[in-house]
Protein backbone atom coordinates (compact mmCIF):
# COMPACT_ATOMS: atom_id res chain seq x y z
CA UNK A 1 0.00 0.00 0.00
CA UNK A 2 1.11 3.13 -0.75
CA UNK A 3 1.02 6.56 1.70
CA UNK A 4 -1.66 7.98 -0.90
CA UNK A 5 -3.43 4.69 -1.80
CA UNK A 6 -3.81 4.52 2.75
CA UNK A 7 -4.78 8.48 2.91
CA UNK A 8 -7.81 7.44 -0.02
CA UNK A 9 -8.87 4.41 1.81
CA UNK A 10 -8.64 5.80 5.45
CA UNK A 11 -10.51 9.13 4.17
CA UNK A 12 -13.46 7.25 3.31
CA UNK A 13 -13.91 7.32 7.20
CA UNK A 14 -13.27 11.18 7.33
CA UNK A 15 -16.60 12.77 8.92
CA UNK A 16 -18.63 15.05 6.39
CA UNK A 17 -18.19 18.17 7.81
CA UNK A 18 -13.90 18.68 7.76
CA UNK A 19 -12.41 20.24 10.71
CA UNK A 20 -9.39 21.79 10.90
CA UNK A 21 -9.35 21.97 14.33
CA UNK A 22 -10.38 18.27 15.10
CA UNK A 23 -7.18 16.98 13.02
CA UNK A 24 -4.69 19.21 15.02
CA UNK A 25 -6.42 17.63 18.03
CA UNK A 26 -6.48 13.97 16.86
CA UNK A 27 -2.87 14.39 16.01
CA UNK A 28 -1.66 15.38 19.16
CA UNK A 29 -3.96 13.33 20.87
CA UNK A 30 -3.38 9.71 18.93
CA UNK A 31 1.00 10.77 19.39
CA UNK A 32 0.11 11.01 23.02
CA UNK A 33 -1.49 8.04 23.18
CA UNK A 34 1.54 6.35 21.62
CA UNK A 35 3.74 8.21 23.69
CA UNK A 36 2.27 6.89 27.11
CA UNK A 37 2.32 3.01 25.57
CA UNK A 38 6.11 3.94 26.02
CA UNK A 39 5.76 6.11 29.23
CA UNK A 40 3.90 2.95 30.96
CA UNK A 41 6.54 0.86 29.50
CA UNK A 42 10.27 2.89 29.92
CA UNK A 43 8.88 4.04 33.89
CA UNK A 44 6.18 1.81 35.28
CA UNK A 45 7.36 -1.57 34.63
CA UNK A 46 4.74 -2.28 32.03
CA UNK A 47 5.40 -5.05 29.51
CA UNK A 48 5.76 -3.36 26.05
CA UNK A 49 2.64 -3.69 24.11
CA UNK A 50 3.48 -3.38 21.04
CA UNK A 51 -0.17 -4.01 19.36
CA UNK A 52 -1.65 -1.09 21.30
CA UNK A 53 1.84 1.31 20.43
CA UNK A 54 0.90 0.11 16.95
CA UNK A 55 -3.04 0.74 16.59
CA UNK A 56 -1.95 4.67 18.57
CA UNK A 57 0.49 5.13 15.53
CA UNK A 58 -2.07 3.71 12.96
CA UNK A 59 -4.67 6.21 14.58
CA UNK A 60 -1.89 9.39 14.44
CA UNK A 61 -1.56 8.74 11.13
CA UNK A 62 -5.23 8.68 10.42
CA UNK A 63 -5.03 11.82 11.47
CA UNK A 64 -2.73 13.07 9.35
CA UNK A 65 -4.16 11.78 6.42
CA UNK A 66 -7.14 13.57 7.45
CA UNK A 67 -5.12 17.10 7.47
CA UNK A 68 -3.42 16.04 4.14
CA UNK A 69 -7.49 15.46 3.10
CA UNK A 70 -8.31 18.83 4.01
CA UNK A 71 -5.44 21.23 3.38
CA UNK A 72 -5.36 21.45 -0.97
CA UNK A 73 -2.26 20.52 -2.25
CA UNK A 74 -1.04 18.08 0.60
CA UNK A 75 -0.79 14.37 0.71
CA UNK A 76 0.82 11.97 2.52
CA UNK A 77 3.29 11.11 -0.04
CA UNK A 78 4.76 14.49 -0.48
CA UNK A 79 4.63 15.15 3.31
CA UNK A 80 7.10 11.65 3.32
CA UNK A 81 9.53 13.04 0.46
CA UNK A 82 9.74 16.28 1.69
CA UNK A 83 10.68 15.24 5.07
CA UNK A 84 13.32 12.78 3.89
CA UNK A 85 14.92 15.49 1.41
CA UNK A 86 14.59 18.19 4.77
CA UNK A 87 16.56 14.88 6.58
CA UNK A 88 19.34 14.65 3.56
CA UNK A 89 19.96 18.33 3.99
CA UNK A 90 20.38 18.64 7.47
CA UNK A 91 21.95 15.37 8.38
CA UNK A 92 23.94 14.90 4.92
CA UNK A 93 26.48 11.89 7.30
CA UNK A 94 23.29 10.69 9.83
CA UNK A 95 22.33 12.77 12.63
CA UNK A 96 24.96 14.81 14.40
CA UNK A 97 24.28 17.07 17.65
CA UNK A 98 25.99 19.75 15.23
CA UNK A 99 24.10 19.29 12.38
CA UNK A 100 21.15 19.18 14.32
CA UNK A 101 21.63 22.75 15.93
CA UNK A 102 23.27 23.55 12.39
CA UNK A 103 19.40 22.94 10.64
CA UNK A 104 21.77 23.36 7.27
CA UNK A 105 17.75 22.70 5.52
CA UNK A 106 16.84 26.31 7.21
CA UNK A 107 19.60 28.30 5.40
CA UNK A 108 19.28 26.43 1.92
CA UNK A 109 17.48 28.98 -0.11
CA UNK A 110 16.58 25.81 -3.25
CA UNK A 111 15.14 23.77 -0.18
CA UNK A 112 13.19 27.01 0.57
CA UNK A 113 11.79 27.18 -2.64
CA UNK A 114 10.15 23.92 -3.34
CA UNK A 115 8.19 24.68 -0.04
CA UNK A 116 5.16 27.54 -0.21
CA UNK A 117 3.34 28.32 2.65
CA UNK A 118 -0.09 27.40 3.05
CA UNK A 119 -2.49 29.72 4.83
CA UNK A 120 -5.94 28.30 5.42
CA UNK A 121 -9.10 30.28 6.10
CA UNK A 122 -12.10 29.29 6.49
CA UNK A 123 -13.74 31.09 3.26
CA UNK A 124 -11.25 29.60 0.90
CA UNK A 125 -12.53 25.75 1.64
CA UNK A 126 -16.21 25.90 1.73
CA UNK A 127 -17.50 22.96 4.69
CA UNK A 128 -14.63 23.12 6.27
CA UNK A 129 -14.80 24.43 9.74
CA UNK A 130 -11.74 25.72 12.16
CA UNK A 131 -14.01 24.70 15.40
CA UNK A 132 -15.38 27.40 16.16
CA UNK A 133 -19.33 27.73 17.39
CA UNK A 134 -20.95 30.45 14.74
MG1 LIG B 1 -6.10 6.00 19.70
Amino acid sequence: MTPNEYQRAAMRTAPKKLSLAEAALGMATEASEAADVLKKHLFQGHPLDTEKLKKEMGDALWYMAYVCHIVEGLDLESVMEDNIKKLSLRFPDGFTPEASMARADESNDEFQNTNTVRKIYPDDYPGVTLGVKE
